[in-house]
């Protein structure tokens, strides 16, 4: 399995339990995926996000007996003949002993970097702030940290392979009209999700705050014509979440159309209706103001009127791009890609590796984490019978 997000882990965890033996390789030194930091966005009532099946996969992985993972590694090299697969990959050194760890915490809060962290329900794991200053090393009480552990490539046997290598969130800072990077107000639907989500913070005087839809989707300039089929739902939860917690927060929504996918969407689209103010428009560009205050430029639709508004936070909700690592797994594994970018569904035969090397979530297209879930069980599916397991 290549990708540990909701995607990998789940089929991961499907095989797992139907007795396969699985090697779980992500370049991450955590399981979870873009998803795994995300917030629950639940008001009074749950508004199925779907974050907590990623929580829930992650804890279920944890348990698996016949699941190894391989953190912080990636692949580096593949052979395939008849009946055998060999994959190459490169770790780069895990100084924390899981095996050994006792998950007391010492390590993390003797760490003046922030440089240890922990994803829920797994383990602790070093983050590239390490200055390797060696106070975890000290505080730990079983000898678990070794900061001077070197990176290692090893081969795994394998009967068969699944590229579940997900997305990039797109970055609005290659194109300079979203104006981010510029002014700290302007941030991404990702970074909403640390800054509330994870911090609790939000700028103490908010009082306005506007989304910004479609960044990064459908957009022929930005050379993403796709729609990513998450953010309209993603975001509205986000503003709802925000309007119950601040409920004196204005916050305007800026779309070009409402895409309503997921199986509860009209639910919640009712109940958002009049707690937020939805305005359909194109959005033009995000200047700043005297004061410092991010300017929204828009065209109001349908009256096609240029309009200007100022606000305390805005946020851009990025879209979904093909994953950064796309183009070399392809060529690694003889698969295709779409005119996007994503790679396109294998598992039946078409690639030149035959009915071994599978894709699933994700990197194919835009998906949900509850598409994600389902797509994987399919996978799965296909995964038993075709490498002649019992399904
Ligand atoms: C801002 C934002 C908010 C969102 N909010 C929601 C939401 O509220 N609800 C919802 O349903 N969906 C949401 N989504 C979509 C959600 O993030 C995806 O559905 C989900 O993360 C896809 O899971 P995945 O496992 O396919 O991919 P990913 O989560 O991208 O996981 C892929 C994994 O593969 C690994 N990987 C990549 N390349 C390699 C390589 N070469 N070697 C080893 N490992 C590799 C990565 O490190 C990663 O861990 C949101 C998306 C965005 C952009």
């Amino acid at each position: 399995m290549i990708g540990a997000g909701i995607s990998g882990i789940s089929v991961a965890n499907n095989l797992s339990q139907a007795g396969m033996e699985v090697f779980l390789v992500d370049k991450n030194p955590y399981p979870g995926g873009q998803a795994v930091f995300y917030g629950c966005k639940a008001t009074d009532e749950c508004v199925r996000c779907g974050v907590c099946l990623v929580r829930e996969a992650v804890a279920t992985l944890k348990n698996q007996s016949t699941t190894q993972c391989h953190f912080s590694s990636r692949p580096v090299g593949y052979r395939a003949a008849d009946d055998a697969m060999e994959l190459d990959i490169q770790t780069t050194a895990n100084p924390i002993d899981w095996k050994a760890c006792v998950e007391c915490g010492r390590c993390q809060e003797a760490c003046p970097e922030q440089a240890i962290e922990r994803v829920p329900g797994w383990k602790y794991f070093v983050n590239e702030r390490c200055t390797a200053c060696g106070k975890c090393v000290d505080a730990c009480p079983v000898g678990a940290i070794d900061l001077n552990r070197s990176t290692r490539t090893s081969t795994l046997q394998v009967d068969g392979l699944v590229v579940a290598a997900g997305y990039e969130p797109f970055n609005p800072e290659i194109n300079r009209k979203w104006g981010f990077g510029t002014n700290p107000r302007v941030v991404t639907g990702s970074q909403m999700e640390n800054l509330f989500f994870q911090e609790k913070y939000l700028p103490r005087e908010a009082r306005s705050m506007a989304f910004v839809q479609c960044v990064g989707s459908r957009s022929v300039m930005e050379g993403q014509k796709h729609c990513s089929r998450v953010c309209c739902a993603y975001a509205l939860r986000m503003a709802g979440r925000l309007k119950e917690e601040y409920p004196d927060l204005n916050i305007d929504f800026y779309y070009m159309d409402i895409q309503r996918f997921g199986k509860n969407f009209d639910e919640f689209w009712n109940r958002i209706q009049g707690k937020i103010n939805l305005i359909a428009s194109n959005p033009i560009s995000i200047k700043t103001d005297e004061q410092g205050l991010p300017v929204v430029r828009y065209e109001s639709l349908p009256e096609l009127a240029c309009r200007e508004q100022s606000y305390d936070v805005v946020v851009l909700s990025n879209g979904i791009t093909p994953a950064a690592d796309s183009e070399n797994l392809a060529d690694m594994f003889s698969l295709d890609l779409d005119t996007a970018g994503f790679i396109r569904p294998t598992g039946n035969g078409s690639s030149a590796t035959g009915n071994r090397v599978f894709t699933a979530g994700a990197c194919k297209r835009p998906m949900r984490i509850d598409d994600c879930v389902e797509d994987a069980a399919a996978v799965s599916r296909k995964v038993m019978q075709n490498l002649g397991e019992k399904p």
